[in-house]
């Protein structure tokens, strides 16, 4: 643990190689990028805070404290275990949310910048989107049916990356 910055890093090792249950966890919590070259699965939290986990190791990132990084520590370790236990019945995922491009999804909105979304651009929505800060449904013009094929597209490119939002279970 270093606590010299401001954003708190914690590690966690083991002997056991952990990689195993990357595709599952991938699957179950929705992981940010997975490198299957290099077996490093990374977690983003809906607060700010990562988890990435290696073969031997589990990283936890912008945590405050030692008591905040044990609680993610045990809360990650308990989803691997029981995720693990349950991966016959777990279709594994080997996309992530990584290889999604920002310029692919703003092709795919209105591109009317109306703000009706929060955001002054289709371009700054996009990349909220791209993130899992928002999701289709906070663009209302693209349920008007003349964006219909677009809304359509942009789900099934969303889906082919295995998208979801930051909050979503
Ligand atoms: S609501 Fe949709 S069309 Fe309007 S700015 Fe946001 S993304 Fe663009």
């Amino acid at each position: 643990m270093d606590s010299t910055k401001e954003v708190l890093h914690g590690i966690a090792n083991f002997s056991a190689d952990i990689s195993p249950s990357f595709p599952y966890v991938n699957a179950e919590l929705g992981g940010w990028d997975y490198d299957r070259t290099n077996q490093v699965l990374l977690l983003k939290l809906s607060d700010g805070k990562w988890i990435t986990l290696h073969p031997h190791k589990i990283a936890i990132r912008g945590i405050k404290d030692l008591e905040e990084a044990q609680a993610l520590l045990d809360w990650i370790k308990g989803q691997i275990n029981d995720i693990y236990a349950r991966r016959e019945s777990i279709t594994p995922r080997y996309a992530s949310q990584a290889g999604l491009k920002v310029m692919e999804i703003l092709k795919l909105t209105p591109m009317t910048n109306c703000k009706a979304c929060g955001y002054a651009t289709c371009m700054a929505y996009a990349a909220a989107l791209r993130e899992g800060e928002v999701s289709l449904a906070d663009c209302p013009p693209l349920w008007e049916e003349k964006f219909r094929e677009k809304r359509e597209k942009l789900q099934a490119y969303l889906d082919s990356f295995g998208w979801r939002a930051l909050d979503a279970d």
